[in-house]
């Protein structure tokens, strides 16, 4: 018999190595290998920062990729989500402003502390010297609905919300002068879409205004940076295409009367063949296929993650 799964990516110790690729004229990707990536916006006058990583100290990295091409004052950060992960490194930029949708704010709110305390036990490894984050929750300063325009001397920077995927405050970075746009959560490239938040069913045509856009080039949350049509289009098919299939496959064993546990076996095993090269499947599925289940029963709105209903539902699921 096989040992039970390790809880989330508590099993997953190894350091990634770091990428820092130019992507236009004014737009750069912090990326490693399928940890949580951080697009860098280098304007006239300034430099806006899309998602922070976990910590302060990992934050400092970032700083130190920046330092390299521009001595320009970083001004914005802006949070695309409200995920632990991307957010609590905002301190170690120092910004003017952090900025996020007035969704994604009201979730802070609702919920920021419990997933803090979620995500911090889930990724032992992506909260590297967590001490150095404040105490406390990273509050946006400025907050929008819809959309909001940034100039950076003369680049426009536009902050949309083009619908909800991820999370109900989903925000994208887009530069339309370069035709390059950071997705945040949104979408994935060659890693496993975390939905435990997700709202399935507005997910796709989300995607599908993402693409209205056109870009050119799109940084994902996790994954390398898509440089060209073909790979932008490449990572919006690939996530479309995990969100829809887990979604088939939930909503047909709850049409068949099945319980979560049943319907869980059954995706993952459905899903393993063509999406378990990705990273973090193993720690993803539990959580979309409960959230999956949930929407698809009697829940509309994701329910809250705490530190113990994680391990919880991971005992009933893989225990
Ligand atoms: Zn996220």
């Amino acid at each position: 018999m096989n040992a039970p799964k390790k809880f989330a990516s508590q099993a997953d110790l190894e350091e990634k190595k770091v990428s820092f690729t130019q992507l236009s004229d004014h737009a750069w990707a912090y990326t490693a290998e399928g940890d949580p990536n951080t697009g860098i916006v280098i304007g006239d006058d300034c430099v806006l920062v899309a998602d922070t990583q976990a910590t302060p100290a990992m934050a400092q990295d970032v700083v130190r990729r920046i330092r390299e091409v521009t001595d320009k004052p970083i001004k914005y950060v802006v949070l695309t989500h409200y995920h632990a992960v991307r957010v609590l490194g905002a301190s170690g930029f120092d910004p003017q402003q952090i900025i996020a949708s007035q969704d994604t704010y009201d979730l802070i709110v609702e919920r920021g502390e419990q997933d803090k305390a979620s995500e911090i036990g889930r990724f032992p490894r992506l909260f590297r010297d967590v001490e150095t984050v404040p105490p406390g929750l990273t509050w946006p300063t400025t907050v929008f609905s819809g959309k909001l325009t940034l100039w950076l001397g003369k680049l426009e920077v536009q902050l949309l919300q083009l619908g909800r995927g991820h999370t109900k405050g989903d925000t994208v970075v887009w530069l339309p002068q370069d035709r390059v746009l950071l997705s945040g959560d949104l979408v994935e490239f060659d890693a496993t879409p975390y939905a435990g938040d997700a709202y399935f069913r507005d997910w796709p045509q989300t995607l599908d205004n993402v693409a209205a856009l056109k870009p050119v080039a799109l940084v994902p949350g996790r994954g390398p940076a898509l440089i060209g049509e073909e790979q932008v289009a490449a990572g919006l098919r690939g996530t479309r295409d995990f969100i829809a299939d887990v979604r088939r496959s939930v909503e047909a064993g709850v049409g068949a009367g099945k319980d979560l546990n049943a319907v869980y076996k059954d995706t993952f095993a459905a899903l393993k063949p063509k999406y378990g090269h990705w990273v973090i499947f193993d720690h993803c599925m539990p959580f979309d296929v409960t959230r999956c289940y949930d929407e698809a029963t009697k829940y509309v709105d994701p329910r809250i993650w705490t530190a113990e209903r994680d391990v919880e539902m991971w005992k009933t699921l893989e225990g």
